[in-house]
């Protein structure tokens, strides 16, 4: 496996990181998760987009053009020769003294991980998960924008282990209004009378490269989509829920907090925008420039034919 880190594929042995860096030491720093299905590198410019704007943020100066880091993760999904894989790309701080202050920092670290990716099981697609509500609450949007998309994900994680203790994938995290922000790390979306309906971002949200796209196929599909405030009250007596996010694309929900959701089962509209969003998933995004294999390479025909060969080869 081979690491991008500060510029050079490294191998994995030796893509380590300093004890001394912010990351490490205080989880001071952006991330994405993205996915490569069948060569495409699904949307990466939004992903690209988003971990800039989220270092904008946190005044942390990637030392790399949007471009540049472009380049790097189509590079690295390239020399990993992975068509079907999920990628990590980190920026953190960088290493600096033990203190809190950046500017102590020499400059920000930059990882890009091109990894097998562990998917949900296909039953899951078509039975559907269970949900709980996390008493632990996301982030107040005073306290840090929901929007970046941080290494600092301990609410998050609360929230997942109390998820797990009760049996269930994923939780409902509220915001500190009590109202829906999203799921631990997937966005969250009811269906109530034909219409689509996620909290908003002002919610507490993350703005889901998958959310945006699960959006514009339910519009384009003709099925009214809005972002608005959702309570409890509107997920118990919704008809479907489904969550999405990178590693789960679309997941029907059919129980909230022991409520089965409409009849228990995925609804009609869920399993429509998860076929929507598996075929826009192979073509929504930017193609890997693997290394031409001699098996792929054109053939050339040699200008002197050789004379018959006493070992032929079969065509592929
Ligand atoms: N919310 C949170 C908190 C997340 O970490 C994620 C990413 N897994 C999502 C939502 C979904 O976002 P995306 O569709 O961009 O993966």
């Amino acid at each position: 496996m081979k690491i991008y880190m500060n510029g050079r594929l490294v191998p994995k042995e030796e893509a380590t990181v300093s004890v001394f860096d912010h990351g490490f030491l205080y989880g001071d720093g952006v991330f994405e998760g993205i996915r490569v299905y069948e060569g495409v590198v699904f949307r990466l410019k939004e992903h690209v987009d988003r971990l800039y704007e989220s270092a904008r943020t946190l005044a942390l100066k990637i030392p790399i053009t949007p471009k540049e880091m472009t380049d790097a993760v189509l590079k690295t999904a390239a020399a990993n020769e992975k068509r079907d894989a999920y990628i990590r790309v980190v920026v953190s701080r960088g290493a600096g003294d033990l203190g809190i202050d950046p500017s102590n920092c020499a400059g920000a670290t930059v990882v890009v991980i091109v990894d097998a990716i562990k998917l949900y099981p296909e039953e899951i697609y078509r039975k559907g998960i269970s949900l709980i509500t996390a008493s632990v609450r996301r982030t107040p949007l005073e306290c840090m924008d929901t929007r970046v998309k941080s290494l600092n994900y301990l609410n998050n994680i609360m929230a997942k282990i109390q998820a797990k203790q009760l049996g269930s994938l994923e939780a409902v995290m509220l915001n500190t209004q009590g109202t829906i922000a999203e799921c631990t790390a997937d966005n969250f979306f009811i269906v109530k009378d034909g219409q689509v309906k996620t909290p908003d971002l002002t919610q507490g949200a993350l703005g889901g490269i998958t959310r945006a796209a699960v959006l514009e196929l339910a519009r384009k599909a003709g099925i009214p989509a809005s972002e608005t405030v959702l309570a409890l009250h509107d997920a118990y007596n919704a008809d479907e829920c489904f969550l999405t996010g990178t590693g789960a694309e679309v997941v029907p929900v059919v129980s909230l907090d022991g409520r089965e959701i409409g009849d228990g089962k995925p609804g009609p509209i869920t399993a429509r925008l998860l076929a929507d969003f598996r075929k826009l998933r192979v073509t929504d995004g930017t193609r890997v420039p693997y290394p031409v294999s001699p098996r792929q390479a054109p053939k050339r025909t040699p200008a002197v034919r050789p004379g018959p060969s006493p070992r032929r080869t079969a065509a592929p």
